[in-house]
C-alpha cells in the first residue's frame, strides 16, 4: 500500500511547497515546523489503517462507547533529519515507545554507502512499526534499519513515514523489504541526482533544519 499526500488537493501542499521553496526554506524555525505539521497530517492518515478496541469511557453526563487505538505504535525516527518529522507524529501517538536509528552517509564514493552507527530500540516483536524517514532518497538506509530492527523481534506490520521519497527508492523498499509494509509518503519525486539526492526534492533536509554539518 502507497499513500501519497499530494494526490488530494489540501493545506498539506503548502507546507510541502514551503519546504522545497530556496525563498522559504532558509528560515530552520518554519521548516522544521512544517517537517512537524506533516508528520502530523501522515500520523493521521496511517492511523485509519491501525487496529482499534472498544472502550467505555465516563463523561461527567454519562456513559459513551468509543473506539480507541488497541496497542500503541512503536515510532522509530532515522537521524537527525527525522528528529522534527518525529515531533509531529509522536504528538498524534502520545503513548508510543520510541527507538532511535542514526545513519551517516559516507560522501566522496563513486556509489553512495550508508552506514548506520547508532540505534536504541525496545523489543518491536508483534507491534505495529512506523519508521520515521523524512527522505527516502534510494532507500538503502531504510533498508538497513529494518534488517538491524528485525534483531528486536518480528514486527506485526511496518509503516514507511516520508515527507519526500524517490521513484527508485520507493521501488527498492518494494523489491526488499522482507515483510508486510505500507508507505505514507507527502510526494513522490521523479528522480536522484549523482550525489542520491532527490530530485527536485528540497535539499539537505537535516542542514535545513538544524545548520550544516562539518
Ligand atoms: N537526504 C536529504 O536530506 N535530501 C535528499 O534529497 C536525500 C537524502
Amino acid at each position: 500500500m502507497i499513500f501519497e499526500l499530494v494526490k488530494e488537493t489540501t493545506v498539506a501542499n503548502h507546507f510541502l511547497a514551503e519546504l522545497r521553496d530556496v525563498n522559504v526554506q532558509g528560515d530552520r524555525l518554519r521548516f522544521r515546523k512544517n517537517l512537524e505539521r506533516l508528520g502530523q497530517i501522515l500520523a493521521y492518515e496511517l492511523s485509519k489503517k491501525l487496529e482499534y478496541e472498544t472502550k467505555v469511557i465516563e463523561t461527567p453526563l454519562g456513559k459513551i462507547e468509543t473506539r480507541m487505538i488497541s496497542g500503541q505504535p512503536i515510532l522509530i525516527p532515522i537521524l537527525r533529519a527525522g528528529i522534527p518529522f518525529y515531533n509531529g507524529v509522536i504528538s498524534f501517538f502520545d503513548q508510543a515507545g520510541s527507538g532511535f536509528i542514526g545513519a551517516w552517509r559516507i560522501e566522496g564514493q563513486e556509489e553512495l554507502d550508508v552506514e548506520l552507527n547508532y540505534m536504541a530500540a525496545p523489543s518491536i516483536k508483534d507491534h505495529n512499526v512506523i519508521i520515521i524517514d523524512p527522505m527516502l532518497a534510494t532507500g538503502q538506509s531504510l533498508l538497513l534499519a529494518v534488517e538491524r530492527l528485525m534483531k528486536h523481534g518480528k514486527p506485526r506490520h511496518i509503516h514507511v513515514l516520508s515527507v519526500i521519497a524517490s521513484q527508485q527508492g520507493i521501488d527498492n523498499v518494494v523489491k526488499n523489504m522482507p515483510m508486510d509494509y505500507s508507505i505514507w509518503v507527502g510526494a513522490i519525486d521523479e528522480h536522484l541526482n549523482d550525489k542520491s539526492y532527490i530530485v527536485p526534492g528540497l535539499g539537505d533536509a537535516g542542514d535545513l533544519s538544524f545548520g550544516p554539518k562539518l
